[in-house]
């Protein structure tokens, strides 16, 4: 009979460590509400110790989400457990996650231990936690270059001390399948307790293996895997779960296992981790890249015509890439656009939507159809606009260019409630508004990324602009969507300058972890 996979999703933890993806409270919790659509087993919704904002995040996920577990990462340290507890114990079903490094090389020049004390260490932590739930989870860091005898030593010691799940990481993406597998399979046949226990996994993309890695271990025993929308993550990501999800599902024939994953809800939830964390989807990434499902060949293009199985090892819409359907236009009332956002899986407040219906106005009088992508963009950006304060506000904005005119740009700002006004020359419009804001706003920031992209095709498409922004350390995403590329170049700038002010003032630093 089929074994069922654990699916432990850390977009919120490891993915929202990649540079420059992180989330805010609200976000958060609109990224979760998409995993709890998922069916994910697991929502490792942060690491509660590392800073306040992360612990009020992680308590907010456990109070508002049913269904999945919701756990948190803590280090093998009593505070960092209390902070986890203190986030996670309202949920329906939490889990503490606690962990400490294994390998010789990170005892000798990380935390300077010794093997003993680690172990001692790793015991107490589990032994603490579960003085607040018997679900508790343990890992290895870097397992995967540890001493393989001392991992299955510590293994079973924490199994005895009450850990229910044992995680062995590949937390510098250094393994490759065969060996990663058969030191999966070494565990199952030298801890002697391991069955009481569920063996996870956790990879990262270092060498292009994360996914592979995972595979080799659930053929060798593993029950758990960790990974990420979109395989985010640090450094080159996680384990992309999209890819093992579908890896499963496709080759049933191949691997006797399943997960319990509404594959429908991946590419919706694919694009919302893109938008929010900015981290946007290389084309030919497999899954959910934009390319995943274009045939280019003429040769294929007929084929799938004839019969979509030649050349198509699954559908578009087993990941929930919808077929086109009938735009909304300008005629459209908010009965239609509610009926169609209920559709595409979104609930608003009456308050969201009439902001959403506004826009969805404002833009049906400059475009003639509005199709299902543009309404999701729309309520994103919304609620991307709406998850920080507006301390900038932008009021209007008229643009000159041409080939015979030096670009200038007249910006009108509301800045804390008050309305201010300013021109500026520029090296092109884009840059020319850019001045404007950056002399209305004070800001000293540096705009480190600056990336367009059309969200449907056609010269009326909606552009979307994303710009990364830097300020004594603390990085932010912006994002603006608008028929008009250089307003939309404005919206993103504002958003980001809005979540830069937002950071600084609420001094939510970001700490490294695992
Ligand atoms: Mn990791």
């Amino acid at each position: 009979m089929a074994k069922k996979i654990i699916i432990f999703d850390t977009t919120l933890r490891d993915g929202e460590q990649s540079p420059g993806a992180s989330l805010n409270s609200k976000e958060k919790v609109q990224i979760a509400r998409h995993l709890q659509m998922l069916q994910v087993d697991v929502i490792e919704a942060g690491f509660p110790y590392a800073s306040p904002g992360d612990l009020e995040a992680v308590r907010t996920i456990a109070r508002e989400i049913r269904g999945p577990q919701i756990a948190a990462l803590a280090r093998a340290k009593k505070e960092d457990l209390d902070a986890a507890w203190e986030a996670v114990k309202e949920a329906e079903n939490p889990r503490i996650h606690t962990f400490i490094s294994t390998s010789d090389i990170h005892l000798k020049y990380q935390i300077r231990k010794s093997r003993e004390q680690v172990l001692e260490e790793a015991v107490a932590a589990v032994q603490y936690a579960c003085r607040f739930t018997s679900n508790v989870e343990f890992s290895a860091m870097d397992a995967s270059r540890s001493d393989l005898d001392y991992v299955a030593k510590v293994f079973t010691a924490v199994i005895d001390a009450g850990a229910k799940t044992v995680n062995f990481p590949d937390t510098v993406g250094y393994a490759v399948p065969q060996e990663f597998g058969a030191k999966i399979k070494y565990l199952t046949e030298h801890v002697p307790n391991i069955h009481r226990a569920i063996i996870s996994v956790h990879c990262h993309d270092d060498l292009g293996l994360a996914v592979a890695n995972s595979l080799a271990a659930i053929l060798n025993g593993a029950l758990q895997v960790e990974c990420t929308i979109n395989g985010i993550g640090e450094r080159a990501g996680n384990t992309s779960m999209e890819e093992v999800v579908m890896a499963l599902a496709t080759r049933k024939d191949f691997f006797d296992y399943y997960t319990d994953i509404v594959t429908e809800h991946i590419y919706p939830t694919s694009r919302l981790v893109s938008k929010l964390t900015g981290m946007i989807v290389q084309p030919n990434k497999a899954i959910v890249g934009a390319n995943a499902f274009a045939h280019e060949s003429g040769i294929h293009q007929d084929a799938v015509l004839k019969e979509a199985s030649t050349f198509e090892i699954m559908t578009p819409q087993s990941i929930g890439i919808k077929e086109s359907s009938l735009p909304l236009g300008k005629l459209s009332g908010r009965h239609a656009l509610r009926d169609k956002l209920k559709r595409l899986g979104y609930t608003l407040t009456e308050d969201d939507l009439n902001q959403v219906f506004a826009r969805f106005k404002d833009l049906a009088d400059r475009k003639k159809h509005i199709f299902d992508e543009d309404l999701e963009s729309l309520v994103e950006m919304e609620v991307l606009r709406r998850s920080v304060p507006e301390y900038y506000k932008l009021v209007e904005m008229v643009v000159l260019t041409g080939t015979m005119a030096k670009p200038t740009a007249t910006v009108k700002l509301e800045i804390d409630g008050k309305v201010e006004r300013y021109s500026s020359f520029g090296d092109g419009p884009i840059d020319a508004t850019f001045k404007a804001i950056t002399h209305l706003t004070k800001s000293e920031c540096r705009l480190l990324k600056f990336s367009v992209s059309s969200i449907t095709g056609g010269t009326d498409a909606l552009g979307e602009i994303t710009v990364k922004l830097e300020e004594d350390g603390h990085i932010v995403t912006g994002r603006g969507v608008d028929p008009d590329i250089v307003t939309a170049s404005a919206r993103a700038f504002l958003n980001g300058l809005n979540r830069l002010r937002y950071v600084q003032e609420a001094g939510m630093a970001q700490a490294a972890t695992s």
